[in-house]
């Protein structure tokens, strides 16, 4: 495969070598947020609550005490092992279903096994993936999760052979849009936050969070919102459109980073 690539526009980064002192910065890293960037998570999830319940009307309730939840583990003040549980306890006792942990457990593993069943990649993963690899980028998963769901997940769907490195909030203490979290990776892979470039779902916690830790950000607007970003904050409406946006940007995509 071949890459038509923009002329050097300016320089962000230290030359990649003396021999080539103009060069525009180089592309060496790719980092891909998992839920609902490349898997459907949002169909998935909805749907494994309703039929557990029963009714599917309650999937905005539940992402609002997820997303309380999950603050907490970012703050530090729960772990990911016992956030599935409490929040599925504060969920059913706001819908007036109070429930004892052991029940909450119950719910929780009837919910996770139709959710693993019904997992599905969007269309445009894989095309995207296999550039992105013939492009010789690194690629890394960033995701705020917990480590063995998200593994699982992983391997459900056969991507886990796609990344160089998986970054798992719950396996690192840390989330994004936490500096820290998108500088571990790009330490790992042995980057520049300037030559890397994090892709997500998420405006404030994926594209605003790297922007801020100094990576290229990309927003993944699949609703096409249209909704208004920072300035520096790049936007596509799937997948499809990252090779364009990559190539015009990062004037020296593929750029060998050592292995
Ligand atoms: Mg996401």
């Amino acid at each position: 495969m071949e890459f038509a690539l923009a002329p050097p526009r300016q320089r962000r980064t230290t030359p990649a070598s003396p021999a080539d002192p103009w060069s525009a910065p180089a592309l060496r890293l790719v980092c891909l947020d998992i839920d609902d960037t490349l898997i459907d998570f949002t169909a998935s999830s909805s749907g494994a609550l309703a039929a557990v319940l029963g009714r599917d009307d309650l999937w905005p309730l539940w992402e609002a005490v997820t997303d309380r939840h999950v603050a907490m583990v970012v703050a530090g003040d729960l772990d990911y092992a016992a956030m599935h549980r409490t929040r599925t306890q504060s969920f059913l006792a706001e819908v007036g279903q109070p429930v004892c942990a052991e029940e909450a457990a119950s719910f929780e593993r009837r919910r996770l096994e139709l959710l693993r069943r019904s997992w599905r990649l969007f269309d445009d993963v894989l095309p995207c993936l296999e550039w992105l690899r013939a492009a010789g980028v690194h690629l890394a998963a960033v995701t705020n999760a917990s480590g063995a769901h998200q593994r699982t997940k992983l391997a459900d769907l056969g991507l886990a052979r796609f990344f160089d490195h998986i970054a798992i909030a719950g396996e690192m203490g840390v989330a994004k849009p936490d500096p820290v979290m998108f500088h571990t990776v790009c330490l790992a892979l042995g980057c520049d936050p300037g030559e890397a470039v994090h892709v997500g779902d998420k405006l404030d916690t994926d594209a605003i969070g790297a922007h801020d830790a100094g990576l290229g950000a990309v927003w993944l607007d699949r609703a096409a919102t249209g909704a208004a970003v920072p300035r520096g904050v790049h936007v596509v409406e799937g997948l499809a459109e990252l090779p364009e946006l990559l190539v015009c940007e990062f004037a020296r995509v593929g750029v060998p980073a050592p292995r």
